[in-house]
């Protein structure tokens, strides 16, 4: 299929090529010049990208860059026509989706929004998990672009659907990981070591796949981000914009949140968010460690 993809930082650089990989013809445009897509053509503006292509595929940082790729001044609103489809990877406001998919159906384009869960390896790799939503004849059509990208599609229902999900996926995640730190924190306090915390985990109920992911980069003290703070940050205060719409109450989250506040101050942002861990570390006055480290 034609695709554009608009977006190529550390999930949509990936997801890209494995769209070249796969066969698919592919025009990639990125915000700042600079980085390519092996075999993919390269546009100036997100308008020219989406230039005769079947399929835009968004994967920027969060709703105001969508807005921007799609609706701005050299959005890609202007080369969409009947039948094309976006699907955008981005994590981003459900209501907002809901609003962009009523403006791109005016030109005859069905939205569909489509983010993803597995992270910079999932992405590497191709076996990210897609959470769908929006009408069936698009999501069939999109099947061989999911099928390069990821190992398994939910569509969740409607248009915004998967947006919704997608956040309370991520709330889980938040919580999860926040669960292993104070864990991984107290321990090593008490002096257990924190390699054996690890296994033990991995033998119990208490296991998951996020401290599964996350443990060789927290005992490596591996920082570099696989997924920034600030996006997890970003994601935080979507779900919190929605609960609070929602008449719902997420004392566990609002805590969360203030920690990612205190850790953005401690210059942590551009870190992937496992370095909240370093706040309690630092209140704590331990590090934790493994034997890579
Ligand atoms: P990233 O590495 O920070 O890349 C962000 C991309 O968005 C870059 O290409 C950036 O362009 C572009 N961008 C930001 N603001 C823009 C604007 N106003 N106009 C146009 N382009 C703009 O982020 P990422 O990790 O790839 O994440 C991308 C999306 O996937 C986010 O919504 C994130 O929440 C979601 N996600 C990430 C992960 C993960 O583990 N990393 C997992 C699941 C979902 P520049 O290069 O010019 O800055």
């Amino acid at each position: 299929m034609r695709v554009a993809f608009l977006g190529l930082g550390i999930m949509g650089q990936a997801m890209a090529t494995n769209l070249v990989k796969a066969g698919h013809e592919v025009t990639v445009w990125n915000r700042t010049p600079g980085k390519l897509v092996e075999g993919a053509g390269i546009a100036p503006t997100p308008a020219a990208a989406a230039q005769g292509a079947e399929v835009l595929w968004l994967c920027v940082s969060d709703t105001d860059a969508v807005q921007e790729v799609v609706f701005g001044k050299e959005g890609a609103v202007t080369a969409l026509n009947e039948g094309m489809i976006i699907a955008d990877s981005s994590t981003i406001s459900p209501a907002a989706t809901v609003k962009f998919a009523q403006r791109v159906a005016e030109k005859g384009a069905a939205w569909v929004d489509a983010p993803v869960t597995g992270s910079k390896i999932g992405a590497r790799d191709g076996t990210l998990v897609f959470i769908v939503g929006g009408d069936e004849g698009p999501i069939d059509r999109l099947k061989p672009l999911f099928a390069a990208m990821g190992k398994k599609i939910f569509r969740m229902g409607d248009v915004g659907k998967g947006q919704a999900t997608k956040l309370v996926m991520n709330l889980q995640i938040a919580l999860i990981y926040e669960g292993f730190a104070e864990a991984l924190t107290l321990a090593t306090k008490l002096g257990v070591d924190s390699q054996q915390l690890v296994d033990l985990i991995g033998a119990t109920m208490v296991k998951s796949g996020v401290v599964e992911y996350k443990a060789p980069f927290i005992l490596g003290r591996d920082f570099t981000p696989n997924f920034p703070l600030r996006l997890m940050h970003k994601d935080i205060r979507l779900t919190l914009e929605a609960a609070k719409e929602a008449r719902v109450k997420l004392p566990g989250l609002e805590t969360v949140e203030e920690l990612y506040e205190m850790a953005t101050e401690d210059g942590h942002k551009d870190l992937d968010y496992a370095a909240t861990l370093t706040l309690l570390e630092k209140w704590a006055g331990v590090q934790v460690k493994g034997q890579a480290a």
